[in-house]
């Protein structure tokens, strides 16, 4: 099983990514809990080079190259942890996947058609849920986070990425979407409801 959380900053996708790890460990599944962009070397070369928790890309990196290096991380995870897990028989939880890719560089200008053929090395996961909530709620979240990035401020930046998860959700059949306004027990208990539903009957 492969199920990937994704969602604009501050939507709670880590707190939920865990929560489901736990409940499918109290359930006797082994579960690789995983995130993007990763913290392998790659990963953390390329945060670095792009700047996350600080600016991100001040205009040093095309965005074309800043989606190809996410996308070069993507395929180090794909092939080093995913697809390796998968194979054992695990279940996969990902903190954010190609979505991502698509919902943010496509923000910053770029053909999501493109975004899409360069990452369409990545295998589909069975279940993508979208933690909704409105771009205002983010930004009062991040702040409370104290993640002071330029980027994370920029409001008009969070309504577009919101704006194209709702539409990739229209788009891949593997999305459900989740109201990420409510309190965290209720989300999870969601989120169970959904798994349950989608993927265990
Ligand atoms: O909180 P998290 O670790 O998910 O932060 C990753 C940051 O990188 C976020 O601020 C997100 O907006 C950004 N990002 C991006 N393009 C991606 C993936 C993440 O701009 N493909």
């Amino acid at each position: 099983l492969f199920i990937v959380f994704e969602g604009i900053d501050g939507a709670g996708k880590s707190t939920q990514a865990r929560l489901l790890a736990e409940w499918f460990r109290e359930k006797g599944y082994d579960v690789v809990l995983t995130k993007e962009p990763t913290d392998s070397e790659l990963g953390n070369f390329v945060k670095r080079l792009i700047l996350i928790g600080g600016i991100i890309n001040g205009g040093r990196i095309s965005h074309e190259a800043e989606a190809l290096l996410f996308a070069a991380d993507r395929a180090e995870h794909v092939k080093k942890v995913i697809e390796p897990a998968l194979r054992e028989g695990k279940v996969v939880i990902s903190d954010r996947y190609f979505y991502s890719s698509l919902a943010y560089q496509w923000a910053r200008g770029l053909d999501v058609e493109w975004l899409i053929s360069v990452n369409s090395f990545a295998p589909r996961p069975h279940l993508v849920i979208l933690l909704d909530l409105p771009a205002k709620e983010s930004m009062r979240r991040v702040r409370l986070r104290g993640a002071e990035s330029e980027f994370d401020k920029l409001l008009e930046l969070q309504r577009k990425v919101r704006e194209n998860y709702l539409k990739l959700a229209e788009r891949f059949p593997e999305f459900r979407i989740v109201n990420a306004m409510a309190p965290v027990e209720d989300i999870h208990r969601d989120v169970v409801a959904l798994v349950e539903h989608e993927l265990l009957r």
